[in-house]
């Protein structure tokens, strides 16, 4: 049995004795989705609400882990054009100094640095995406997608209110909200910092790329 060994994934009803919320977390983003804190105590689990095989939670939770950092990804793709599209209506739609804000250089070069991102995102996405399908060991490719996409998205969001000038600050603009929801995805999922661990651990495994 490996260090990890002792772990067993397994499925509970709400509706059983013995589990409990403690606490519903108040969250600066992301209020659409509940994150509570659960205590599972003195709580009797039936052998057929076991997930996989007694002893192999760790490695259902590892493998869960790759594809939903490419999930996450996804989420952060359509998160980052979703900016794109507010900022692109936006700076269509402001005028000042008699002319749309879409005329000056600076927000020109705001708009195609975020194409820049969401292009390179979209590549990165569908490749690994297609990797993993096609039965690709994509433990260092998902981290590296949930990097890059945790990273892109903050970048875009924030050019996003950048050019919404004051605006982007007030909640009646959908891009306050955007600029929150960003956030939790460098967080959740493994954080950066450990996806950076695993991507080094690969590179030494793999004797470099
Ligand atoms: C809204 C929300 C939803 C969540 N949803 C889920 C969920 O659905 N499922 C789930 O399993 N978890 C979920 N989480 C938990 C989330 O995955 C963890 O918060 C996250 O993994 C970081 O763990 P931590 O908070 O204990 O931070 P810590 O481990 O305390 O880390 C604190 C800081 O230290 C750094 N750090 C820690 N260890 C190291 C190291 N060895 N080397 C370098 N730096 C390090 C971290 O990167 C971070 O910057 C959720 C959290 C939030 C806030």
């Amino acid at each position: 049995m490996g260090a990890y060994g002792g772990i067993t994934a397994f499925i509970v009803e709400t509706s059983w004795k013995g589990w409990k919320v403690m606490k519903t977390e108040k969250k600066m983003g992301i209020k659409a989705s509940g994150t509570a804190y659960v205590v599972l105590e003195d709580l009797e689990v039936p052998e057929e609400n076991v997930l996989g095989k007694v002893g192999e939670g760790f490695k259902i939770a590892m493998e869960t882990l790759d594809i939903g950092r490419i999930t996450l990804g996804a989420g952060c793709l359509g998160g980052a054009k979703e900016a794109f599209e507010v900022a692109w209506k936006f700076a269509n739609e402001r005028k000042q100094f008699g002319q749309p804000i879409k005329n000056f250089q600076i927000i020109q070069h705001y708009l195609s640095r975020m194409a820049i991102d969401i292009f390179t995102l979209e590549s990165l996405v569908y490749r690994t995406a297609w990797m993993a399908d096609n039965g690709y060991d994509v433990i260092r490719e998902a981290s590296i997608v949930k990097v890059f996409a945790s990273e892109v998205l903050d970048r875009v969001v924030d050019l996003a209110l950048q050019i919404h000038g004051g605006a982007g600050y007030i909640e009646d603009y959908p891009v306050e909200k955007m600029y929150r929801d960003a956030r939790i995805n460098r967080i959740f999922e493994g954080t950066n910092e450990i996806q950076e661990y695993v991507i080094f651990k690969t590179l030494e495994r793999r004797g470099g790329l």
